[in-house]
């Protein structure tokens, strides 16, 4: 198999590193808003949205520390000390303690840094990370950690992905909470710790965007086009979801919002594939359109002489690779400038469109015809020894004997070769052309067969 070179669109790679910037930005900035509220005692800058459960102080000391990890891969960072995969270790750390303190009933834990007034206010018990929120931070730290060091690229994907799905399912529960019932462990999830964690998985992800995943959407090939189409459909529905969740729509309309977001994004789509579909197919025709085009004679329709040297090129590698047989025969339209003279170029023109009819009704499918200039062609017979190769040359000196020409009667000379071993190319084409010689000054009208 010939190994192509991956080419990775410029655009694409370029894109992905921006959002990556714009995202470390973000959550950081998100982030130290959030533990503002928490120190001031603002609940609304702890929660974001009015209403929502609050962004845990600890997640948000995560959120800052894989931000700023996150802030410190990115090429412009000279790394003189390599900070990055430290931050993400201890962001890791958070949401293992987090989970440590869940395990063994520790109670208060390290999440009683900052009074929750709100729930204290509610009388409800002072708030805690959520188990899925404290899961998905350790596994955000270790992703950092394995996209700032290069390693372990399928485990970090892995990893990735089971963030996606704890974000999805967060979202999905929200929306069943919505609709009066109950969402399970994954709706306590606060919708900006969703959020956050749904940009900081995307951002360390495009963070890298020549490798693992990301590599197949900056690809310049129709899977990666296909694949960055796919991603607004799919950026645009978790966007839905979120919204609905914040802006508390009725259940029917939010429903109704997201079953339309969804159904319009796979129309989308259909759409964007059925037409990257064609054009790929359109673009397959031309070229086929166009090698066939390089390859044939456009006077008589047969092989033209490139496809001939290529054709006959093959056939020497099998001689030699396998020692198969096979047969050239040189042919030439006997006195055809009287006939140019008699009648004119375009009559000629007709004859040599009749040879070209006549040559290919006389061939078997395998055997190639072309036109190797002017009026004169040349036939590659395959599997066929001289013997072989001289009923064949008998046959079409019988067709144009039989045929019935407009103006006069066309003969053709034929010169018969078989390939030995050794031959090249030119010494095959120069025995066919003295065989073919040798029949013109025998009378005409007739094959001559070389002997090797
Ligand atoms: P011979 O029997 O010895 O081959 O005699 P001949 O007249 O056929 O001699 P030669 O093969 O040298 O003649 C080639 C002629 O073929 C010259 C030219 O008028 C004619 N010819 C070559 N290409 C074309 C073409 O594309 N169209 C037409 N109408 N004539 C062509
Ligand atoms: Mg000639
Ligand atoms: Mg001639």
């Amino acid at each position: 198999m010939i190994a192509v070179p991956f080419h990775q669109n410029a655009t694409a790679v370029r894109g992905f590193v921006v959002f990556s910037r714009v995202v470390a930005v973000l959550i950081g900035t998100v982030a130290l808003v959030v533990l503002t509220g928490w120190c001031l005692g603002v609940p609304l800058l702890t929660t974001l949205v009015p209403g929502q459960h609050a962004m845990k102080a600890n997640a948000a000391i995560a959120f800052a520390l894989s931000g700023l990890a996150l802030f410190l891969t990115q090429d412009f960072v000279t790394p003189r000390w390599r900070l990055g995969p430290w931050l993400s270790i201890v962001v890791a750390g958070i949401g293992a303690v987090t989970l440590g303190e869940y395990l063994w009933s520790l109670d208060p834990g390290f999440d009683h840094l900052f009074d929750d007034s709100v729930a204290r206010a509610a009388g409800l018990p002072q708030g805690r990370m959520a188990v899925p929120a404290a899961f998905a931070l350790t596994l955000l730290g270790v992703l950092g950690l394995l996209v700032s060091t290069q390693r372990y690229l399928v485990l970090r994907e892995t990893i990735a992905m089971v963030l996606l799905a704890i974000v999805v399912t967060g979202l999905a529960s929200y929306a069943v909470a919505l609709a009066g019932k109950i969402g399970g462990p994954f709706a306590q999830v606060p919708l900006p710790t969703l959020l956050m964690l749904l940009l900081a998985v995307l951002g360390w992800l495009s963070s890298s965007p020549t490798t693992g995943l990301t590599r197949v959407a900056t690809a310049d090939t129709f899977g990666g086009a296909l694949a960055r189409r796919l991603l607004l459909p799919v950026m645009f529905i978790f966007v839905l979801e979120a919204l609905q969740s914040l802006l508390g729509l009725p259940e029917t309309l939010a429903f109704a919002f997201v079953a339309l977001g969804s159904g319009g994004a796979v129309a989308g789509l259909v759409w964007w594939v059925a037409s990257l579909l064609d054009k790929l197919e359109r673009q397959r025709m031309e070229s086929a359109l166009l090698r066939n085009d390089a390859d044939t004679d456009v006077l008589t329709g047969l092989a033209n002489r490139r496809a001939f040297d290529g054709a006959l090129a093959s056939l020497l590698h099998g001689q030699r690779e396998r020692d198969t047989v096979f047969s050239l025969l040189m042919l030439d339209l006997d006195r055809f400038k009287a006939y140019n003279d008699d009648y004119g170029h375009l009559a000629g023109d007709q004859v040599l469109r009749i040879t070209g009819h006549l040559l290919r009704a006389a061939l078997r499918p395998s055997d190639r015809a072309a036109r190797y200039g002017g009026e004169e062609f040349v036939l590659l017979l395959p599997e066929a020894d001289a013997a072989g190769a001289r009923e064949a040359a008998e046959r079409i000196l019988h067709a144009f004997r039989d045929f019935a020409w407009p103006q006069r009667a066309v003969t053709v000379s034929i010169g018969v070769t078989q390939a030995t071993c050794g031959d090249t190319a030119a010494d095959l084409v120069q025995r066919a052309d003295t065989a073919l010689y040798a029949a013109k000054n025998a009378g005409r009208n007739q094959a001559v067969v070389a002997t090797p």
